[in-house]
C-alpha cells in the first residue's frame, strides 16, 4: 500500500485535484475512479467498495453535468447534498471528491463534439437526444483530469455502461471499466438518487418495474418472442401501477443491436415515468449454453 490519507478531502478545481493526487504520491499508487452525480445511496457506494478493494487511493467525482441533460429535463431539480454525500463518502473510505463547479469543467465551448455510435441510438439514446454525446463528453473529460487506473460503473447504466466501455476500446483510453452488478432495494426497486422524487403511493407501486422484468426472464425462458416479452412487460406495468411506458425493449448485449441466434446476453431493460420521475431498469440473461439465467445478482 502506498501512501494514503486517513480523512476525506473534498476539491472543487482540476488544479487543486492534480495537486493533491501528486502530494498523495500518484504515481506509484493506483487510483480507482467513481464517476457519480451525487446524492449518494448504496448502489454508488458499492462503486467505492470495489474500488476500494482493488486500488491505492478512491476518487469519486460529484458533478451533476448538464451536457448531458435535455431541454425539460431534470436538471434543476436533480437532487443536490454535498454535505451529505461527503459524510457518507468518507464513511465507505473515498479519499478525493472532486466537486467542480459548470464553469470549471465548462469555462469555454470550441464547439468539439464525440459523436457516439450506434449503441447511442436505442433505450435512453431515442428518448434522450444527446444524452450520451453529453455522457461521452464529461466522462472522457473526467477520465483525463483523474487519470484513474480503473473506472467503476453501475450496471443500473447498462447502455451507459456498454457505450463507455466501447468509447475506451476504440480509443484506446488508459483505463480499466469494472462493470458493478445493480444494487437494490428490499422489494427490488434499482436504487436512485430519482428515488426521493416519487410520491409515497408512486414509491410503493415502482418496485412493479422489477416484478415485470423478472416475469420477462421467465417468459424469454419459455421462449416467448422478444416483442410479445417487451408487450406482455408493458402491459403488466401499465396494469398494475400508474407508470408510464417511455420505453421496454429485450436487445442483445452489450451491443444494442437486435436478439440473434450469436446473442450471448440479452438486456431487458425499460424507462418508467411516475408523473415526473423517470426510473430506468433492467435485468440480463445469459443466453451461453442454453437459456442459463445470470441476473444482476450474479454479474
Ligand atoms: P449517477 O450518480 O446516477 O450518475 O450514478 C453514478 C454511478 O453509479 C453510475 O455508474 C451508475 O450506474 C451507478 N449506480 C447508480 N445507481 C446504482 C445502483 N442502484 N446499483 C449499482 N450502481 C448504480
Amino acid at each position: 500500500m502506498n501512501v494514503k490519507t486517513n480523512t476525506l478531502q473534498v476539491v472543487h478545481t482540476i488544479e487543486q485535484l492534480r495537486r493533491l493526487l501528486d502530494a498523495m504520491n500518484r504515481s506509484s499508487s493506483t487510483v480507482g475512479f467513481v464517476p457519480t452525480m451525487g446524492y449518494l445511496h448504496e448502489g454508488h457506494l458499492e462503486l467505492v467498495k470495489q474500488a476500494k478493494m482493488q486500488n491505492d487511493l478512491v476518487v469519486m467525482s460529484i458533478f451533476v453535468n448538464p451536457t448531458q441533460f435535455g431541454p425539460g429535463e431534470d436538471f434543476e431539480s436533480y437532487p443536490r447534498d454535498l454535505n451529505r454525500d461527503s459524510k457518507l463518502a468518507e464513511e465507505a473510505g473515498v479519499d478525493i471528491i472532486f466537486a467542480p463547479s459548470v464553469v470549471e469543467m465548462y469555462p469555454n465551448d470550441g464547439g468539439i463534439r464525440i459523436l457516439p455510435g450506434p449503441q447511442a441510438n436505442k433505450l435512453c439514446g431515442a428518448s434522450r437526444p444527446g444524452h450520451f454525446d453529453g455522457v461521452l463528453q464529461v466522462v472522457l473529460k473526467l477520465f483525463n483530469i483523474v487519470a484513474p487506473d480503473r473506472s467503476y460503473f453501475g450496471m443500473k447504466d447498462a447502455q451507459q455502461l456498454a457505450l463507455i466501455e466501447t468509447f475506451v476500446r476504440d480509443f484506446n483510453i488508459p483505463t480499466t471499466i469494472v462493470r458493478v452488478p445493480i444494487v437494490r432495494e428490499n422489494d427490488g426497486l434499482a436504487k436512485s438518487s430519482r428515488n426521493v422524487n416519487l410520491t409515497s403511493k408512486e414509491r410503493q407501486e415502482a418496485p412493479v418495474i422489477y416484478q415485470a422484468l423478472q416475469k420477462g426472464i421467465d417468459w424469454l425462458l419459455e421462449s416467448v418472442s422478444p416483442e410479445e416479452v417487451e408487450r406482455r412487460i408493458a402491459e403488466f406495468i401499465t396494469s398494475t401501477s400508474s407508470g408510464a411506458i417511455d420505453y421496454v425493449q429485450v436487445l442483445d448485449y452489450p451491443s444494442l443491436g437486435p436478439v440473434t441466434e450469436e446473442t450471448n446476453e440479452m438486456i431487458i431493460a425499460c424507462a418508467i415515468k411516475f408523473s415526473t420521475t423517470r426510473l430506468i431498469d433492467n435485468i440480463i440473461m445469459s443466453t451461453k449454453g442454453g437459456y442459463n439465467v445470470s441476473n444482476d445478482d450474479e454479474q
